[in-house]
């Protein structure tokens, strides 16, 4: 019999209250296993507790005789077995979800309930309610393999019966044994099913919570990562991959108020390439756009970390050197014309050079904005278009 499930592995056995599907009754075993170790070793201690404390009891119905012997021999023999069984369980809590270890020790507890009523014969009553609580007990202290307490209930049940076979009980009197016996067992296996049903049950939504969790953390990730590349986008010239108009302005007002505060040097300059009409026009626009993307990578190659470099807009290019003044813009400016000047690209096995002219302008604290100095810079650029290109103009204001 099954207790059907949305899904195929969420099934359950009606008898056993257990998974269906073995990875899953597993994945569930290891769930539960921390807590199953905890709970089965304080039960195995109480249990061990529990047949200890009668002992006085024993001893006072009994005084020492050859019944009092074998009676305290089995309970602190069993009771050994279950504390050597908690002890184990610490070091192999594997053996607690597997259930054999447990149902074995239980079963090996028997035989003293069963030879109590030989030596006890008055006190037959009083054994034979220890044993039905000890049947119910057995379903509430074991967790997990709900079968395997059956079994052990089985073997109960059966044991009582046969010793009362052997005291000579009566058909009638055997029935109502088993009868009474059954009982506990009956009611201790519905509520242990309804346990392990439900809380199979509890784990199944855990596991859908954790799954959505799982999912919502990737689509949070997902959405940052598009976030943070609409954000690049939203900042960056896509043919050359530097910082675009919006992201060199805010650059340049960053690094204009930190001079200002620190009274350091900071240099615009403007670059424009040389006669790059011509590009154009020999060897195509889309080469000129490569030609372009060559400039950025040779141009940002002498630059440190804090140095920006942006892309104007056409051939033309922005550069903001922060801690620098004009002087020190000028050799960096150098370096970059001369690398402009000796690397080339080929177009069908045709080596093309580009050239640029560099307009510098230092930045002073009085400048209300970046356009300011891209005025003085574009005024030096003009001037140095004028004098032949290919060269380093400086600001005349400068
Ligand atoms: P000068 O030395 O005086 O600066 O001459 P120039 O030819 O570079 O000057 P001009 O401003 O007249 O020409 C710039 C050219 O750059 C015109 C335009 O076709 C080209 N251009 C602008 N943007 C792009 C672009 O994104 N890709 C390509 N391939 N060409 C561009
Ligand atoms: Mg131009
Ligand atoms: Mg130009």
């Amino acid at each position: 019999m099954t207790i059907k499930a949305a899904n195929d592995s969420h099934q359950l056995s009606f008898w056993s209250a257990e998974f269906k599907d073995p990875a899953m009754e597993q994945a569930y075993q290891r769930h539960v296993l921390p807590d199953t170790v905890r709970f089965l070793r304080i039960s195995l201690c109480v249990w061990a507790g529990l047949l200890i404390v009668f002992i006085p009891a024993d001893l006072s119905t009994m005084a020492i005789s050859e019944g009092f012997f074998v009676i305290t021999g089995m309970r602190v023999a069993h009771a050994c077995l279950l504390l050597w069984l908690a002890w184990q369980l610490k070091r192999r809590p594997q053996w607690a979800s597997n259930g054999w270890p447990v149902t074995i020790t239980a079963i090996l507890g028997y035989p003293m309930y069963l030879v109590y009523p030989i030596y006890q014969p008055e006190f037959s009553a009083l054994g034979f309610g220890i044993m039905l609580l000890m049947l119910l007990s057995m379903y509430v202290f074991i967790p997990n393999r709900l079968m395997l307490t059956n079994l052990i209930s089985l073997v109960g049940v059966t044991g009582v019966t046969i010793s009362q076979l052997f005291l000579g009980a009566s058909t009638v009197a055997m029935i109502f044994t088993i009868m009474i016996l059954c009982w506990p067992a009956l009611l201790g296996y519905v509520a242990a099913q309804r346990v392990n049903i439900g809380s199979r049950r509890a784990f199944i939504l855990l596991q859908h919570a954790e799954s959505a969790n799982v999912t919502l953390e990737r689509e949070i990730v997902r959405r940052k990562e598009l976030e943070a590349e609409l954000q690049r986008q939203a900042l960056t010239d896509p043919l050359t991959g530097l910082s675009n108009r919006r992201h060199y302005e805010m650059l340049f007002e960053r690094e204009h108020d930190r001079c200002r505060r620190h009274h350091s040097a900071l240099t615009l300059g403007m670059i424009d390439l040389d006669h790059f009409k011509r590009v154009n026009d020999t060897y195509g626009h889309e080469f000129g756009d490569r030609v372009l993307q060559f400039t950025a990578e040779i141009l940002q190659r002498p630059l440190r970390h804090s140095d920006i470099l942006g892309r104007f807009g056409g051939e033309e290019f922005i550069l903001i050197l922060p801690d620098t003044d004009i002087a020190q813009a000028q050799a960096v400016a150098e370096r970059m014309r001369l690398s402009l000047e000796q690397d080339a690209l080929v177009k069908d096995s045709t080596a093309v050079t580009v050239t640029a002219t560099f307009a510098l302008t230092q930045v002073r604290a009085e400048d209300a904005d970046i356009q300011e100095c891209i005025r003085r810079a574009d005024h030096a650029l003009y001037e140095g278009k004028r004098a032949g290109r290919n060269r380093v103009a400086l600001s005349d204001a400068a």
